[in-house]
């Protein structure tokens, strides 16, 4: 069943504006799934959600929510939850306060909410927290908080901007986790942007993929990076082993030589990607020198500088890992390889 449905939305901000904020968007949200739009900053993500709560008009298209086209209908009135990057609790209230203030606003009485909030902190990891001081809260704490407070008036729809971005590295993954784990158990439908991919690929049943106002690609977290569909997905999910390939059968002919290519993989000029895993040290290859070398933790990553050709990023094992300035051999794997189609960029207006 889809709860949310965009059919061809635009937003421009400005009669003059040469650009679209969003550019005819479509895209489906099943009851249930939990999608996160992934993509730079200024690419439309919080533009995209606050169509969908009611907060930006449309310049075109619309926005079916259940069934129901959205024109008009106003924010409070569309059953959706919003939690921004910046979480902004108020102040003023203790913790119970703040998860209690959607309840409240539909005029329910305390008695009637309480059992509820002190359910909410406990599914959020702070049982018994009602009567804490929000400033006394860490980062996350106060994430958390915001949380509970978005889910109070279980929304059909909730939807997460940047929802951790101010979080550090461990406690965000930590949080990711947890999130997935709650989400899957309320079987809340969710709508989360963010420009980090880790977030966005431990969180989403689908990614999407915006570029420029646009759907760049949409998929599974392990469709989208085993297949980025574009150089632009490609780089922005980190990959800088991309190339310009002539490719005939299963060979292409790039700067670092003749690459095997996967069956099937379409013909002609393309750029072509090279996943670090698929650049493996061999006895006989593409002579290339170490020029830089990390530690990963599971693996070595090496930075190569091939006789002819752009810089290649490589991985491999630890033992036996290669030191800067040593000179080494690398094939390249065909399974690692993918032939990335043009940008499709559409330039009517
Ligand atoms: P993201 O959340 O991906 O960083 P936004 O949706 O905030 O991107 O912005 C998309 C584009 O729309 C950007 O070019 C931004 O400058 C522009 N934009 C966003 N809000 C406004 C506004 N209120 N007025 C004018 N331009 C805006
Ligand atoms: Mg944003």
């Amino acid at each position: 069943m889809t709860l949310l449905q965009l059919e061809g939305v635009s937003v421009r901000f400005g009669e003059r504006a040469v650009g679209y904020a969003l550019d005819r968007v479509d895209l489906a949200v099943a009851e249930h799934e939990i999608v996160c739009v992934l993509g730079p900053s200024g690419s439309g993500k919080s533009t995209l959600l606050r169509v969908v709560a009611g907060l930006q008009p449309v310049s075109g298209g619309r926005v079916v929510l259940g069934g129901a086209d959205q024109a008009g209908v106003p924010v409070h009135r569309r059953g959706v939850g919003l939690m921004f990057q910046d979480h902004q609790l108020f102040p003023h209230r203790d913790v119970g306060g703040n998860v209690a203030f959607g309840l409240r606003m539909r005029g329910l009485a305390r008695t009637s909410y309480e059992a509820q909030v002190a359910e909410l902190l406990e599914l959020v990891g702070l049982p018994g927290a009602q009567r804490r001081a929000v400033a006394s809260l860490s980062g996350g704490e106060q994430q958390r908080v915001a949380l509970a407070r978005a889910l109070a008036p279980s929304p059909r729809l909730l939807m997460l901007d940047e929802p951790l971005g101010q979080l550090d590295r461990g406690l965000r993954e930590r949080l990711v986790v947890e999130l997935q784990g709650l989400f899957s158990r309320l079987g809340t439908t969710v709508l989360a942007v963010t420009h980090d991919q880790g977030e966005a690929f431990a969180l989403a049943d689908r990614v999407v993929v915006m570029r420029d106002g646009r759907i760049a690609q949409t998929g599974t977290p392990l469709e989208v990076w085993q297949r980025p569909a574009s150089e632009f997905v490609a780089r922005f999910l980190g990959f800088e082993n991309v190339v310009p390939a002539t490719v005939s059968g299963r060979a292409a002919a790039t700067a670092w030589g003749r690459i095997p290519v996967p069956e099937g993989s379409p013909e002609g000029p393309h750029q072509l990607l090279v996943r670090p895993s698929g650049v493996v040290l061999a006895a006989a290859g593409l002579p290339c020198e170490v020029v830089a070398r990390t530690f990963r933790g599971t693996h070595v990553s090496l930075r190569l500088r091939p006789e002819a050709g752009p810089q290649l990023e490589a991985e491999c094992g630890l033992a036996g890992a290669p030191a800067v300035g040593d000179r080494v051999a690398v094939t390249f794997s065909p399974a690692e390889v993918v032939v990335l189609k043009a940008d499709t960029r559409r330039d009517t207006p």
